[in-house]
C-alpha cells in the first residue's frame, strides 16, 4: 500500500524552505540581468492533470527562461516541419557542456536539441519567412504551452544576442557544414529571444505538464502539439535535459527534465504532472543546485522516478549525487 503524500496537499513551502538550507553553487554571470540574480530566490511549482497548479512562495516572480526553452522549441520545430527536424537535428547526448563548440562528425548536425547548437537549429527550422515572424511564432507557441500570453524581456534578449560569441561561433560552424540555412546572426537572433522570455514557477510548470500530458495543456484544454510530439521531446530531455550530467540526474531523480543558467528546471513526468523549481545558484553541470535538490525529493516523495519508486526502503544505499 502506497503512502505516498498526495500531490494535491503536498507542501510545497516546506520543501522550499529546506532547499534553501543548500547554500552551494555560483550564479550564471554571461550577460548582467543573470549576474545580478538574487542568489536567494526559489520557487517551486507543479501542474496536475485535473488543470491545478500548485505553488511555493515566489512562484510569481519572473525570470528568463533561458534553456528551459529548449524542449519546447524543439516540440514547435517538430510540428511545424511535420517531423523532418528529427533529420535535421541528432538525438544522442553530448557528455559536453550545453555551448560547447561541437556538431556530430560527420554530418555536421548538431548533436541534440538541448545543446545550444540544437537550439539555435530548431529555433530557425520553427515557421516564419524572417525573425519577426519566427518570433511571433515562438512566442505564440510558447505562451500555448503555458496557457496564457508571455513577454520577452528585451534587454535581456539584446545581450543575448549582443554578448552570445559562443552561439555565433556555433551558427557560423552550422553554416559552414551547411545545417543551417539562415543567416547566423538571424538564427542567434531568434534563439536570445527565445531564451529571454519572461515565464514564472507556475507558468513554467505547465509548460512541463503540457509535454507530460501528451501535448495537452491541463489548464486549457488546448492540444498544443501532438502525443507523438511530446513523446519524442520528452525522451531526447531524459537523455540529454541536464547535458553533461544526464546519467547522473536520470539515476538520482529520474524525471524527464532540462535545465538553465537561470537556474530554472521543466520536468515532466509522463502522465503524472509537470513541475518547475527555480533558483539561480548553479553546479559545475550550470544545473541549480538547490532545483536538483527539490527535484531529487519531489521525485522520492510523490514516486515519480520513471524506472521505479525510489521512495520507499529497498535495502539498497541511497543513489548519490
Ligand atoms: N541563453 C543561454 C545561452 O545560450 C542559455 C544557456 C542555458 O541556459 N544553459 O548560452
Amino acid at each position: 500500500m502506497s503512502r505516498r503524500p498526495d500531490p494535491r496537499t503536498y507542501d510545497l513551502d516546506r520543501l522550499r524552505a529546506e532547499v534553501l538550507a543548500e547554500d552551494g553553487g555560483e550564479v550564471h554571470d554571461s550577460i548582467p540581468q543573470l549576474a545580478e540574480a538574487d542568489s536567494g530566490f526559489c520557487a517551486l511549482a507543479i501542474a496536475l492533470p485535473d488543470g491545478s497548479v500548485r505553488s511555493s512562495a515566489q512562484a510569481d516572480v519572473r525570470f528568463s527562461v533561458q534553456s528551459a526553452v529548449k524542449p519546447f522549441l524543439f516540440a514547435l520545430a517538430l510540428f511545424d516541419t511535420d517531423g523532418e527536424a528529427l533529420d535535421r537535428i541528432g538525438i544522442e547526448p553530448t557528455g559536453e557542456a550545453f555551448d560547447a563548440i561541437k556538431l556530430e562528425s560527420g554530418t555536421g548536425r548538431p548533436p541534440n536539441p538541448m545543446v545550444n547548437a540544437g537550439a539555435l537549429l530548431t529555433a530557425a527550422l520553427v515557421d516564419g519567412d524572417d525573425v519577426a515572424a519566427r518570433d511571433e511564432r515562438i512566442l505564440a507557441g510558447l505562451s500555448a504551452f503555458a496557457g496564457r500570453a508571455l513577454e520577452v524581456d528585451e534587454e535581456v534578449a539584446r545581450d543575448e544576442h549582443l554578448l552570445g560569441d559562443r552561439n555565433h561561433a556555433l551558427a557560423h560552424l552550422m553554416r559552414a557544414e551547411g545545417t543551417l540555412r539562415v543567416s547566423a546572426d538571424d538564427a542567434v537572433a531568434v534563439y536570445a529571444r527565445a531564451c529571454a522570455v519572461l515565464v514564472d514557477a507556475e507558468a513554467l510548470a505547465v509548460m512541463g505538464a503540457t509535454l507530460a500530458f501528451g501535448g495537452r495543456n491541463p489548464v486549457t484544454g488546448e492540444q498544443v502539439v501532438p502525443a507523438d510530439v511530446a513523446r519524442d521531446v520528452v525522451s531526447v530531455m531524459a537523455t540529454c535535459g541536464v547535458y553533461d550530467g544526464s546519467g547522473r540526474w536520470m539515476r538520482a531523480v529520474g524525471v524527464p527534465a532540462k535545465s538553465s543558467v537561470s537556474g530554472a528546471i521543466v520536468l515532466s513526468a509522463p502522465g503524472r504532472l509537470g513541475a518547475a523549481v527555480v533558483s539561480p545558484p548553479l553546479d559545475g553541470y550550470g544545473t541549480s543546485v538547490r532545483g536538483h535538490a527539490a527535484s531529487r525529493r519531489l521525485s522520492d516523495d510523490l514516486g515519480l522516478h520513471v524506472f521505479g519508486d525510489t521512495g520507499e526502503p529497498t535495502g539498497m544505499p541511497a543513489p548519490r549525487d
